[in-house]
C-alpha cells in the first residue's frame, strides 16, 4: 500500500502524471470516493500526461468514454449503473482485454466483474482542510 497526500487539483494531477508514466498497458485501475473526491480529476491529469487534450468528462448518459493518447485511455463511469444486469451488459471484459488504460469510477459497482491484478486508488476527504489522501494498492493486497 502506498499512500500520497494532496492539497489540490494540481497536486493531483501530477501523481496522476507521475502514475501515468509508471503503468503498463493493461492496467484496469479501479477508483473508489465519495462524490467530490476527486477521481474524475485523478482522470482528467492520467489523460493530460498521456498527451490526450480532449476534455474528460463525466458523462451524464454514456458510461465509457474512450480517448486517444501515447496509450488509448477508456474511461467508465459506473455512477448511473442500475445494477449489477446493466454492469454485464456493458462487455467491460472488451477495455481490459485492450493494450490501454481502463480507469473505472464507482468500481465496486462491478465487483465480481473485475480482472484479478486491479489496481485500486482510494480518495479520502479531509473535511476540515481539504487535503485527499490517495491509498494506492493491488487487489491481491486488498
Ligand atoms: P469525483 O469524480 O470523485 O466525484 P471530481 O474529480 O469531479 O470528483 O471533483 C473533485 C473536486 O474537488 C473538483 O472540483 C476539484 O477541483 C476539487 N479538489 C480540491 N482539492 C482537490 C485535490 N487535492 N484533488 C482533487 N480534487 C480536488
Ligand atoms: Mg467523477
Amino acid at each position: 500500500m502506498r499512500t500520497v497526500q494532496t492539497h489540490s487539483p494540481e497536486e493531483t494531477w501530477a501523481l496522476a502524471a507521475e502514475l501515468a508514466n509508471e503503468l503498463p498497458p493493461g492496467t484496469v485501475i479501479a477508483l473508489h470516493g465519495d462524490l467530490g473526491a476527486g477521481k474524475t480529476c485523478f482522470i482528467q491529469g492520467f489523460a493530460a500526461a498521456l498527451g490526450i487534450d480532449e476534455p474528460i468528462t463525466s458523462p451524464t448518459y454514456t458510461i465509457i468514454g474512450e480517448y486517444e493518447g501515447r496509450l488509448p485511455l477508456h474511461h467508465i463511469d459506473l455512477y448511473r449503473l442500475s445494477g449489477p444486469e446493466e454492469a454485464l451488459g456493458l462487455g467491460l471484459e472488451e477495455y481490459f482485454d485492450a493494450n490501454g488504460i481502463t480507469a473505472i469510477e464507482w468500481a465496486e459497482r462491478a465487483e465480481g466483474l473485475l480482472p484479478p491484478d486491479l489496481l485500486h486508488i482510494r480518495i479520502e476527504v479531509d473535511e476540515d482542510s481539504g487535503m485527499r489522501t490517495f491509498s494506492l494498492f493491488r487487489e491481491n493486497e486488498a
